[in-house]
């Protein structure tokens, strides 16, 4: 039987990238502070990352925890220290990245056969997982870190296959049997439903391996809650038959831990006090936040559009740009930084991007559409400007653009993997005026703000998230034959 010093012991297993990294620590905090024994997997570079996103957690806390598996970088035919998607030093190494993550397979099944959790809660490019844990007789618990209408979506072009039936890549094509007759184009499709290149293979491969280890894991934690999306979280239990539960949002909802100014993935390249102070000086909703995630990498010319774009409009702007002081200033217009003092600040590197969106300042974001990003929007009550880029992400435009209807997509026509397509000037301009003026962007803004109240109440007592939450810590209590001891 369980007491205190026996709890229902779960490993969390994140894909090393910080899109997959900041949830599954939010995640494994979140477990923890209900009083189950969270084990953080990660490899020695990730390390830092992990201990510090759990150092004030673990101020308050025993029960979460790092163990180390070391990444096969030379075996995998990697330079030695690319452990995290962040480092790899050039896109055709991409590949060589996902093969060394299927060598980790040895290292984790010696770790569960020291540490026997209860449970592993691993990331969907983990697919190898599941007969690891089915070795050790316990339950593999898959995390995309997507929507629900996102893994719908996947998963219902894959069964129907719309775009064969298309003669061209610009042409409407409706995604069969998803509920809100959502039209896309081919040419916003991930590559692996369009190209047939030995890499576009490979990454199918995996694909296909992802989807039949979801098959037979015990089920799939998603980041969202049921209100948001409760019809594709319907028809993702219901219809397409995968057993999964909504917990999210998870960057709101761990009560010990509600100072959101904690660490999320890298040191801020600025003082968080100074950014609060500047948008302390602004307006309520006059500010426009840009950021594209961890990966987006745009073309200096691509980002001499924002800037003009942004000038044009004439709001005021947080610009988060993946850049470095030594990149040089060639990406900027003439005097940009100078002309926009006090009305503009460009943030090089990483910003403290959940405490901005929460800034009453904030009045829209300007978001490539990965999870994290988007549904820290829809928490925080922000309406988006859509800019997708790669992955999953012309998914999750739809969802804010035509399901939640609030945001507006800025016009990207393409998927195009890790490089942002190019967008014009006087397109950034009018997203950004459509969103921040008039009767149209007062909706949204109302709308978003309804659904931030939503987020905030799905995680509280008695709330969707809270509930499934805990259904899922019992039932795993149960089949661990641990009495798990629910905290709040
Ligand atoms: N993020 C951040 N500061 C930045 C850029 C990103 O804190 O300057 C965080 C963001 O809040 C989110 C994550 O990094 O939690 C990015 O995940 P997302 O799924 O949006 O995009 P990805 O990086 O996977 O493309």
């Amino acid at each position: 039987m369980a007491s205190q010093n026996n709890p229902l012991h779960i490993f969390f297993f994140p894909f090393m990238g910080h899109g997959h990294m900041i949830p599954s620590i939010d995640m494994a905090k979140l477990f923890a502070s209900k009083g189950v024994k969270a084990t953080i997997v990660t490899t020695p570079l990730n390390k830092p990352l992990v201990t510090k996103a759990i150092e004030q957690f673990k101020t308050h806390s025993n029960n979460i925890d790092i163990q180390i598996i070391k990444f096969p970088c030379v075996e995998g035919g990697l330079p030695e220290g690319c452990e995290n998607v962040d480092s790899i030093p050039s896109p055709h190494l991409i590949p060589a990245f996902f093969k060394a993550t299927w060598l980790l397979q040895e290292p984790l099944e010696q770790l569960l056969q020291q540490q026997k959790p209860n449970c592993i809660v691993a990331d969907m490019f983990f697919p190898w997982s599941t007969a690891s844990a089915a070795k050790f007789g316990i339950p593999r618990i898959v995390f995309h870190g997507t929507s629900f209408f996102s893994l719908c979506a996947s998963q219902c072009l894959n069964l129907y296959e719309p775009f064969k039936n298309v003669s061209s890549d610009t042409e409407l094509f409706e995604i069969t049997n998803l509920p809100g007759n959502i039209k896309m184009t081919k040419l916003q499709l991930p590559s692996i439903f369009t190209q047939n290149d030995t890499m576009t293979q490979n990454t199918a491969k995996l694909f296909a391996a992802i989807r039949e280890s979801e098959k037979k894991s015990y089920g799939v934690i998603v980041n969202s809650f049921y209100e948001l999306e409760h019809v594709y979280a319907d028809y993702y239990r219901d219809v397409l038959g995968i057993k999964a539960w909504h917990i999210g949002p998870l960057s709101i909802h761990n009560k010990k831990d509600k100072e959101i100014t904690s660490y999320r993935g890298k040191e801020d390249s600025i003082d968080k006090h100074e950014c609060l102070k500047w948008l302390d000086t602004k307006e309520k909703h006059s500010v426009v936040y840009l950021c594209f995630g961890s990966t987006t990498h745009f073309l200096n010319s691509q980002l001499k559009e924002i800037a003009v774009g942004l000038e044009a409009s004439g709001k005021n702007f947080i610009w988060v740009v993946n850049k470095k002081k030594e990149d040089g200033e060639e990406w900027l217009p003439e005097g940009f930084e100078k002309r926009m003092e006090g009305k503009g600040l460009v943030i090089r590197g990483w910003a403290p991007q959940v405490l901005i969106l929460n800034h009453e300042a904030i009045g829209a974001f300007v978001t490539h559409c990965g999870w994290n990003s988007t549904f820290e929007g829809v928490s925080a009550g922000v309406p988006m400007i859509t800019w997708p880029v790669a992955a999953e992400q012309f998914y999750n435009e739809k969802l804010v653009t035509e399901v939640l209807k609030i945001g507006v997509p800025v016009g990207v026509k393409k998927w195009v993997g890790l490089f942002g397509d190019s967008i014009q000037c006087d397109l950034v301009e009018k997203a950004v005026k459509r969103v921040m003026e008039g009767e149209e962007a007062e909706e949204m803004r109302n709308k978003a703000k309804l659904f931030a109240e939503m987020a905030k109440k799905a995680g509280e007592e008695g709330g969707s998230s809270y509930l499934k939450l805990n259904a899922l810590i019992e039932e795993l209590g149960s089949l661990s034959q641990h009495q798990p001891i629910l905290q709040d």
